[in-house]
């Protein structure tokens, strides 16, 4: 049954009956909430998507492992090519929704836990690859949203995980059960989780000898006993729940994040993966990084074209279109945007089979990726902030432009160009907005620098996949060195 539509995937999130506390109050009414329906839609668009005549050929790939053809939000890489895929896949969806579409965190992590598992269980003579085989079949027979849960409270940065003062800021296998285990612990900034099916744990960092508790990686449905959700606000959300939808910015689309709070929660031992194996957490982590810092080159790449194209709309609207100033800046942002999307592609191109057969990114690649999507989106939001004037941060609300005694003011006083309406002019300045400083801007410059990682951690891939040993060794050879 692979290959939902949109609303078939609505619908099976209906049947998990999950609850979240938003803004200070419990519900279970979550498919009609105002805050968290443009993030459904969002994730459905990645199933419509496969069925439409322009994102199919992207979004659809035929599956070794289930020997059917699945959405590619779920599948194992196959090759270099499939990768290249992945990234073109995630610029469509991005400038199609003009937001974080939430749904490759789980395939990264997917990706990750399939070689590594095979590799931990070459060592260690376990079974968790096989087990993680069978459980990401259904996952794609049934093609379903898997939340990629990683990242730890982690308490005080300066403390390992035994050391801090609640052994629970990390993650952690609290007791063992017949059959399984319990873990307790949280997984901050969950992007999609509400809209997913399935939570796929990681741990959050490579551990040491000593930290084995916290070394799991397992799956639990999101609707299991002892998951809590408390949804993450973002800037100028409840204009979400307002009459108006042009103060939104983007009227369809949105982003999520949720705190996730696990409190002894059972996994039975058909979804444990890793289980105090510390020396392969490190893999994991960095493998799953890589994935993650690779897929930035493609959906922050997206939502740049529709910041791009909002700034080029409203620069004619403006009357200011022609100017050398304007078409220089507008040019600057598509070269930012296209070296993003270079980076995505090469570390694609460049990927590598591994032990068990799916395809990982290059690794150095994939961090300077990532490491310039820290910096391109900011630079790019500055651009449109130039372009658009002022009125991006000071426009009259839609409430006023709809009052029949200041909405003739605002038409008489916000008219620019003749060939738009004012209440166009105002939606393309609101679609910018969202992007540099509302609602959007959690996804397309916060998430930029920490998704994945903040720089730092970039950097320190980096340096160690330089190979600067090697580089000096060809200088030494260049200019015949003799080392004393
Ligand atoms: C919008 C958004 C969506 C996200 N989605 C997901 C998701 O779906 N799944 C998921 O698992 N995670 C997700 N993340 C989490 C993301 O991976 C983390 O935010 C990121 O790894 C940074 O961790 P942190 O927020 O705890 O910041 P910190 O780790 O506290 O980093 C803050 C600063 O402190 C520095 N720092 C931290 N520790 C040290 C140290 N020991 N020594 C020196 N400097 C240090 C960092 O380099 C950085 O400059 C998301 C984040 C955002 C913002």
């Amino acid at each position: 049954m692979a290959l939902k539509t949109g609303d078939q995937y609505l619908e099976s999130l209906e049947a998990l009956d999950l609850e979240a506390h938003v803004l200070g109050e419990k519900t279970e009414q979550l498919a009609e909430h105002g805050l968290i329906a443009p993030s459904r839609k969002a994730v459905a668009f990645t199933y419509d998507a496969a069925h439409d005549s322009q994102g199919r050929e992207l979004l659809r790939s035929y599956s070794r492992l289930c020997n059917d053809e699945v959405n590619r939000f779920t599948h194992l890489h196959e090759s270099s090519e499939d990768l290249v895929t992945k990234v073109k896949m995630q610029r469509y969806c991005g400038a199609m929704t003009g937001c974080c579409f939430q749904r490759c965190v789980g395939l990264d992590a997917a990706n990750a836990v399939y070689s590594t598992t095979f590799e931990c269980d070459k060592k260690h003579g376990a079974r968790f690859h096989n087990r993680f085989s069978d459980y990401w079949k259904w996952i794609q027979q049934e093609d379903l949203v898997v939340d990629g849960a990683m990242t730890d409270p982690k308490g005080d940065r300066g403390r390992r995980p035994k050391d801090q003062v609640d052994p629970d800021l990390f993650l952690r296998v609290k007791e063992r059960r017949s059959g399984g285990v319990v873990i307790n612990g949280a997984k901050l900034h969950q992007t999609g989780m509400l809209n997913s099916h399935e939570i796929l744990i990681m741990p959050t960092m490579g551990m040491r000898p000593g930290e084995e508790p916290w070394a799991v990686c397992c799956a639990v449905p999101t609707n299991a006993t002892g998951v809590r959700y408390i949804y993450g606000r973002q800037t100028s959300d409840t204009r979400k729940l307002e009459q108006h939808k042009l103060d939104v910015g983007n009227p369809i689309f949105g982003g999520q994040e949720v705190m996730t709070v696990f409190e002894d929660v059972f996994v039975p031992e058909e979804r444990i993966f890793l289980d105090g194996q510390v020396d392969f957490t490190g893999m994991l982590v960095e493998r799953f990084a890589s994935y993650h810092r690779q897929s930035y080159g493609g959906c922050k790449v997206g939502v740049g074209d529709v910041l791009i194209g909002a700034t080029a709309l409203i620069a004619r609207m403006n009357g200011v279109e022609k100017a050398s100033h304007i078409r220089e800046k507008i040019v600057e942002m598509v070269h930012l945007n296209e070296t993003l999307y270079s980076c995505g592609l090469a570390c694609s191109s460049q990927g590598w089979p591994t032990l068990a057969g799916n395809y990982q990114v290059d690794l150095l690649l994939a961090n300077v990726c990532k490491l310039n999507v820290t910096r391109f989106p900011y630079e790019i939001a500055r651009l449109a902030t130039d372009i658009a004037g002022g009125l991006l941060g000071t426009m009259p609300a839609a409430a006023d432009l709809n009052d029949p005694e200041t909405g003739p003011y605002i038409k008489k006083y916000l008219a620019a160009n003749p060939q738009y309406q004012v209440v166009d002019r105002m939606k393309v300045l609101r679609l910018i907005e969202n992007l540099i400083a509302g609602a959007g801007a959690v996804g397309y410059l916060i998430e930029s620098m920490h998704g994945a990682g903040p720089p730092a951690a970039q950097r320190i891939m980096i340096e160690r996949q330089a190979e600067l040993e090697y580089k000096m060794r060809q200088v030494i050879n260049l200019l015949s060195i003799t080392e004393q």
